[in-house]
């Protein structure tokens, strides 16, 4: 029989390297027959990421930098245009200065918290705005964010403020793309060893505590994560949307 994703489009932003959320999320929809569309940040990452995306087959890969205006359009621009149709956006993507991810929050630049904002949660506005309009038979579109949005977590500081700016934006996007069929929804994942985790301070005493006091007595992976994004781009989750879906194995619903 067909598989859950198969004859559907889904863009993924935010493959760095082999350990990315994004590339977890890739793997469980590639396995449901999706056909990918992949981005990467700049040149730094760029033969990394080609290496991954080649092992799919028929997956493409584009750049663009959330920054950069011109080069979202871009993406918008060669989608509709070879794509035709967009079913599904998955974002995972996130930075903050690493000066901002230790000590108080208290001390947060101007800068800094406005950078954080923009990559982490402005842009996905910012793609949304561009690619809702090639949903045309409905449409995915998700995020990645952190129980950082809900509580005070330690070091954690002006990204937690941008996962609740992204956290209310998928809210808003839900409320507002509903009527065209799109679906707007987020993943809170645990602690997973990645790229961005470096920079948060003490993430192994996080990772250790995590196993001893979790319902389930164990950290999540990045497959945990991409059979849950594969549901959320799925019609299976088509009575869901403006939700945030906790994967964590059950660090959330716990006193700690
Ligand atoms: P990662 O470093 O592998 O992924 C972060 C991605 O963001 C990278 O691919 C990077 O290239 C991209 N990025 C940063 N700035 C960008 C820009 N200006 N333009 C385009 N791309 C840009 O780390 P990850 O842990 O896989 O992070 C993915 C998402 O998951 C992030 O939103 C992160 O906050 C979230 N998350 C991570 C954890 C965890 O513990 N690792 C937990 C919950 C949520």
């Amino acid at each position: 029989g067909l598989k859950l994703l198969a004859n559907k489009n889904i863009l993924i932003m935010g493959v760095a390297n082999n350990r990315s959320i994004a590339w977890g999320i890739a793997q469980s929809l590639a396995e449901q027959d999706a056909r990918l569309i992949f981005t990467y940040e700049n040149e730094r990452v760029k033969s990394r990421v080609e290496k991954l995306v080649e092992s799919i087959p028929g997956a493409v890969l584009l750049p663009c930098d959330v920054q950069n205006e011109t080069e979202i359009d871009q993406l918008a621009a060669y989608l509709s245009e070879h794509m035709g149709v967009l079913h599904g956006y998955v974002h995972s993507i996130a930075y903050a200065r690493p000066e901002d991810l230790e000590g108080n929050y208290v001390d947060t630049s101007r800068e800094g918290f406005g950078l954080a904002q923009e990559i982490s949660a402005y842009s996905l506005v910012a793609v949304a705005r561009r690619v809702y309009p090639l949903m045309t038979e409905g449409g995915s579109i998700m995020t990645m964010t952190y129980i950082g949005a809900e509580r005070a977590i330690q070091n954690y500081n002006v990204m937690g403020v941008a996962k609740a700016t992204l956290e209310a934006s998928v809210r808003y996007l839900a409320n507002d793309l509903g009527m065209h069929g799109i679906r707007v929804n987020a993943i809170s994942a645990g602690p997973i060893r990645t790229l961005a985790a470096y920079g948060i301070k003490d993430f192994n005493g996080m990772l250790k505590k995590i196993e001893e006091t979790t319902p389930l007595r164990k950290t999540v992976d990045t497959a945990e994560v991409g059979d849950t994004a594969a549901f959320l781009m799925s019609d299976w989750s088509r009575g869901i949307t403006g939700e945030v879906i906790h994967v964590d194995a059950g660090y959330h619903i716990t006193g700690m």
